[in-house]
């Protein structure tokens, strides 16, 4: 496992409480649009064993042409010893970002394609938007739904509707519209849907997309393969 040591660029305020760290991208290191990292600050290594409190699995928000790597988090008032660290970090720090890997790619079947996110779970949306932009091919058509009930809504720049581009783009603040709005696009039931968020968010989203008649080979959810059957076979049977 190579571990990548890199400088923090640019800190971007997203919103009040969203703050995005730019990383220079080392030359050897690229990943592609959904991926996830291991983000590490300093001194998690420093032990016999890896300090956990240090680490955390953090989506790349930006696409290798972009030649940053952008990691993107919420950091509330209460926040654990890691988000303390980083909400002083400053740029010029050094950090370290491992075992890279993409649960999430756009797939490219010629279907409609659903973005159903929780708060920062954009994030992980942002490069698969992106990759779309830059090249349609076998993608009919993409439709982002976020709920967010801060209101302050990330990415608005990327994430509004276009329709010469075949996207839409819509946030909402509360449960009830979001999952009124899920049964709507569950109407496709040919449609890829990718799910982005808490465990609990997953688990709710994969219920009502069943309820209506998604197969859950259609859903989509950024987990290890071998975990996928936790979420998708028991809350499929429910
Ligand atoms: C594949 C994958 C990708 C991910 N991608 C991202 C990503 O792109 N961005 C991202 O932000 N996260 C991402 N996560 C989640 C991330 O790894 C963290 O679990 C998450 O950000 C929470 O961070 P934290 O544990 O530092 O807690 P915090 O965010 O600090 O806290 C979590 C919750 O606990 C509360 N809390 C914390 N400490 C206290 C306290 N002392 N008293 C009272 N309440 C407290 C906070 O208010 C908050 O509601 C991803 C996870 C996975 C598995």
């Amino acid at each position: 496992m190579k571990i990548y040591w890199t400088k923090i660029n640019s800190i971007i305020e997203e919103t009040p409480e969203v703050k995005t760290y730019m990383l220079d991208r080392p030359e050897d290191f690229t990943w592609e649009e959904g991926s996830h990292t291991h983000f590490a600050l300093e001194g998690f290594n420093a032990g016999d064993k890896p300090n956990r409190g240090l680490i955390r699995h953090m989506s790349i928000s930006t696409l290798p042409h972009e030649n940053s790597i952008g990691i993107t988090t919420r950091i509330r008032e209460q926040c654990s010893e890691f988000k303390m660290i980083l909400r002083k970090i400053e740029v010029g720090s050094e950090v370290a970002i491992f075992k890279t890997h993409s649960n999430v790619p756009l797939k490219r079947e010629d279907k409609n394609v659903y973005l159903l996110s929780s708060g920062v779970g954009l994030a992980t949306f942002r490069p698969l938007v992106l990759d779309y932009f830059d090249r349609a091919d076998n993608v009919n058509q993409i439709h982002s739904l976020n709920i967010d009930s801060s209101t302050d809504y990330l990415f608005t720049e990327i994430f509004q509707s276009a329709s010469d581009k075949n996207f839409t783009s819509q946030f909402v603040d509360n449960r009830k519209e979001y999952y009124d709005e899920v049964k709507n696009l569950a109407a496709d039931k040919d449609g890829l849907f990718y799910v982005v968020g808490s465990d609990e968010f997953l688990m709710q989203n994969i219920e009502v997309l069943c309820e209506q008649g998604i197969k859950p080979e259609h859903i989509m959810l950024d987990k290890h393969e071998r975990s996928l059957p936790d979420f998708l076979t028991v809350t499929a049977s429910i």
